[in-house]
């Protein structure tokens, strides 16, 4: 089980993709836990406490443990949108993915509860994620942000490590990594695309400006959830 494609132009970059993404909610768990990935809980959720950290990690096991038992489906959207029950979803050369649980009652999107109703159905190749016409066009991963001036020592005084790298929050920076977690997040945990202060919270700067703004709307935003699992899960960094 895992994610699958049929699509021949987008199976290298799936099968590159996936390993990496089951390996990133593992990691990103893992450093939830431990308390390593704190500064990125931080960056990306608005919050550190442990607590909060529990929840974020249990969400991630939970999503990981749900790709390994089910199939889910990668594709592109169809050109003509025309209703067929493999190909719901018109192409738009505006949007990076979407994703629909094909059978569900709700359109874009799907929640855990209609997820796990569908699951106990059979139907395992009924979740999909349609890549669209952006997508290819990404980067594999977000850019880092530019290292800070050196520090000049006082006389004598040690010369202090650089700081880690860190992803850039400087614009409307969007990966394939991320783009990708954003949407098995709609799937699997039935995140939104929240709105925030300056529009629909995507891209590393409006995700950050969220997660400062208001932490339980930054839980519930995919992008959150994509940028952070590939800052904290996949590079180690926040
Ligand atoms: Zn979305």
């Amino acid at each position: 089980m895992g994610l699958k494609t049929n699509d021949r132009y987008l199976k290298p970059t799936i099968d590159a993709l996936s390993p990496q993404v089951m390996a990133a909610l593992a990691n990103a768990a893992a450093r939830l836990t431990s308390g390593a990935g704190s500064m990125a809980s931080l960056r990306w959720f608005g919050t550190a406490a442990v607590a909060d950290r529990t929840r974020l990690a249990r969400k991630l096991r939970t999503m990981r443990s749900v790709i390994n038992v089910n199939s889910i489906t990668i594709g592109f959207a169809d050109y003509a949108g025309a209703g067929a029950m493999n190909s719901p979803v018109a192409r738009d050369a505006n949007t990076n993915a979407m994703s629909l649980a094909v059978n569900a009652p709700v359109g874009i999107g799907g929640n855990v509860a209609t997820l796990g109703a569908a699951m106990g159905g059979g139907n395992q190749d009924q979740r999909s994620v349609f890549l669209d016409e952006n997508f290819m066009q990404l980067p594999d991963l977000l850019p880092l942000a530019p290292p800070p001036p050196p520090v000049v020592p006082a006389n004598g005084a040690p010369v202090p490590p650089p700081p880690p790298p860190r992803v850039a929050a400087n614009g409307w920076h969007q990966s394939k990594f991320n783009t990708l977690v954003h949407e098995l997040t709609h799937l699997l945990l039935g995140t939104d695309d929240v709105v925030g202060a300056t529009g629909d919270a995507y891209g590393t700067q409006r995700a950050s400006q969220l997660a400062a703004a208001n932490a339980g709307q930054a839980e519930n935003n995919a992008e959150n959830w994509g940028i952070f699992v590939e800052a904290c899960g996949h590079r180690n960094i926040r």
